[in-house]
């Protein structure tokens, strides 16, 4: 049973470290140049298309990135 749990444990960690997919449009590194960022000690994937939307619309994230600061100048 113990070894069941591992097992399952592992298999929980290897589908995290392989899910490289851009938080926007779903894609993977397989498909576009994927770029890993780091927010709130969070790890996050943006594909290079999607960069521009982190760049000057983070807020437009707000729902996929938590606590992500609305950007006030792009506001005005
Ligand atoms: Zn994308």
């Amino acid at each position: 049973m113990l070894f069941f749990v591992s097992l399952q444990q592992t298999k929980i960690l290897v589908l995290m470290s392989e899910t490289t997919k851009c938080i926007v449009c779903n894609k993977t590194e397989n498909d576009v140049p994927i770029i890993e960022f780091k927010f709130k000690g969070l790890k996050y994937h943006i594909c290079s298309q999607h960069i521009p939307v982190l760049i000057h619309k983070a807020q437009a994230l707000e729902t996929i990135i938590p606590g992500i600061k609305p950007s006030e100048e792009a506001n005005q």
